[in-house]
């Protein structure tokens, strides 16, 4: 990049500031009825130091400082495990239609209809796809979903007087969300060794599940990208034990449309609307999960719920059994309308062909990659691939981290590293069914050019990146104690005297 748009592009506002500068600027009106009985002692006695612009200077700021982060819109986002899939701009004017975006919540249900009707409606398509009997759409994101179907499980046995199923089985292959719920309910964890070509092994489930099991958790896809061939096996297992499958289907964006799971004995699942269902999500949401279960289960579920009686949509909220609510209202309705748009484009079919092309293209990527990036799993993969920097990469002491901060030299966002924890220094790519073949070959051949400076000359590798507004960063500081709020003293404290004596001569 050229250096002098560097510079101009790096520049804070304030250093920039021009006395009397400004954009557009109405007449004052004198109009004392207009004037507010603000109290003299609260008046302000000197004018705000803020940088004075013009519009175009002010605009193309911002604009700049935009166009430093990588995003969706701008960036392949091979993100594994997270989908950061296409999300088509019409659903965000869908979601943002009047009679929807604008409806109290507290509407009585004759008002409500067409919001009540797409909840309605939603929970039936994705039973459908689920092979599930009753679904609730309020869950705020994953990890809460399945914090509401431990807890409709742990309902279910306390009716049955099975209070004594204490444990939740939980492969080493599984999401972290999932130990985590299991903890937060109170309930043991208890871990099971995956085999070394990535499925559940048999043995030790057998080992592991006893009278004392409530749940066996099972993330499908699991982590490392795989599916488990054994799965009626393994859920015949686990109902023999007395114990309900739980199966975590953030990720049924590479199954839906092939397999419905509730067919294979899954009895509660859930699904991440942002990420299988395309809506946005990233920066901490808003999402929307949701729980499937079969029959048995069904009263279990949080109300309020939606019914149909004689052609009209009603809100019900006499459960007895229900483990009550679990978030304000209907959950984030807004998420769930751009996902019902979705489904609505869709039919069984392209569900499946999507899920199929999802799969095509982490296999593309895997079958091109391997070589020089060894993969967990040689033989084929789900919607995305685990793969690991090879020996002479490794020989070079280049990291995993490394090839993540080099692909954004080559105008790629990182794939998610080090997870799934039980791969050393893992590279987890998922490309979604959206991206093209360019796309790919673009992302492939970056991939292939910084495997070669890792050999020849790794030094470039382990200090980038090199094009970026900013060097290697403080991820944990920057996630624990993010700076999002602009302060004169910063930038005092950066830009040096200059600025505190202009402060200064503003405050007199
Ligand atoms: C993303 C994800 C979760 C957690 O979902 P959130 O919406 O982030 O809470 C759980 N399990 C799997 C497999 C996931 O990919």
């Amino acid at each position: 990049m050229n250096q002098n748009i560097m510079q101009d592009d790096s520049a804070l506002g304030i250093e920039k500031s021009i006395e009397g500068r400004r954009a557009i600027r109405f007449n004052k009106i004198e109009d004392d009825s207009l004037s507010l009985d603000i109290p003299n002692n609260l008046l302000r006695k000197t004018k705000p130091y803020l940088p004075q612009l013009s519009e175009l200077d002010a605009v193309r700021h911002f604009t700049r400082l935009s166009r430093r982060s990588f995003s969706l819109d701008t960036h392949f986002y091979p993100l594994g495990s997270c989908t950061m899939k296409y999300n088509p701009k019409i659903n965000e004017d869908i979601s943002m239609f009047e009679g929807f975006a604008n409806l109290h919540p507290l509407a009585m249900d004759s008002c409500a209809q067409g919001t009540l009707e797409m909840l309605y409606d939603a929970e039936k398509i994705l039973c459908e796809i689920c092979g599930m009997d009753a679904m609730t759409l309020q869950p705020a994101a994953g990890a809460h979903s399945e914090f509401t179907g431990a807890l409709v499980a742990k309902a279910y046995f306390e009716k049955k007087g099975e209070s004594q199923r204490t444990e939740i089985i939980v492969p080493d292959s599984a999401h972290g969300t999932n130990p985590a719920t299991a903890v937060m309910l109170g309930f043991k964890t208890v871990n099971i060794k995956s085999t070394s070509d990535g499925q559940i092994d048999l043995e030790a489930l057998k080992a592991a599940i006893s009278d004392k099991t409530a749940i066996l958790m099972l993330t499908v896809p699991n982590t490392l990208g795989i599916f488990e061939f054994n799965i009626e096996e393994i859920t015949r297992i686990a109902h023999e034990a007395g114990a309900l499958v739980y199966m975590d289907g953030a990720n049924f964006n590479a199954l839906m449309g092939i397999i419905k799971p509730g067919k294979f004995g899954i009895d509660i699942m859930h699904l991440n609307m942002h990420k299988t269902f395309s809506t946005p999500h990233g920066g901490g949401g808003p999402g929307a999960g949701s729980i499937g279960v079969n029959k048995l289960l069904e009263e279990f579920l949080p109300y309020p719920r939606v019914i149909k009686e004689n052609n009209e949509f009603k809100i019900k909220t006499d459960y007895p059994n229900s483990i009550g609510k679990i978030k304000a209202y209907f959950g984030n309705v807004g998420v769930l309308l751009k996902a019902y748009a979705y489904l609505l484009m869709h039919s069984k079919e392209t569900l499946g062909e999507t899920a199929r092309n999802a799969i095509i293209n982490a296999n593309y990527l895997l079958k091109k990659l391997k070589k020089n990036y060894p993969a967990y799993c040689e033989d084929y993969c789900m919607h995305e691939c685990v793969l690991t920097p090879s020996k002479e990469l490794t020989s070079n002491k280049v990291k995993t981290l490394d090839i993540g901060k080099r692909l954004l030299d080559y105008g790629f966002h990182a794939p998610t590293v080090y997870f799934p924890l039980i791969v050393h220094e893992a590279i987890m790519i998922e490309p979604t069914e959206t991206e093209s073949k360019e796309t790919m070959d673009l992302f492939v051949e970056a991939m292939e050019k910084i495997f070669e400076e890792g050999k020849t000359n790794p030094e470039i590798v382990k200090a980038a990146p090199h094009s970026l507004s900013v060097k290697r960063l403080d991820e944990v500081a920057a996630a624990r104690k993010p700076n999002i709020k602009w302060d004169i003293s910063d930038t005092a404290k950066q830009l040096g005297s200059a600025t505190e004596t202009k402060k200064e001569e503003c405050a007199k």
